[in-house]
């Protein structure tokens, strides 16, 4: 079940809708419109276990390349890569 805290921060979760990016395989999905719980506080969501079905299923979809996306850049950095840039 949905808790009515955040589990992190204990903050209100209310009705709404996030963005659940996922790493599937080699590429980013970033799946949009998600139905969720969502911390005030932190952001954090929480899904339904009906969602979180849903979104299972997207994801094997995708996996399969049964399903056709709209494409999306994204960059990837490793956060050793970052701090020795920094230095
Ligand atoms: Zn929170």
């Amino acid at each position: 079940m949905i808790p009515d805290r955040c589990g992190f921060c204990k903050g209100k979760l209310v009705d709404g809708k996030h963005e659940f990016v996922v790493k599937v395989g080699e590429t980013m999905l970033a799946i949009k419109d998600v139905d969720a719980f969502v911390c005030q506080e932190c952001a954090e969501a929480y899904y339904t276990p009906q969602t979180s079905r849903r979104m299972d299923k997207v994801m094997q979809k995708f996996y399969r390349s049964s399903l056709r996306v709209h494409p999306l850049a994204a960059g990837e950095i490793s956060l050793s890569e970052i701090e020795a840039e920094n230095c």
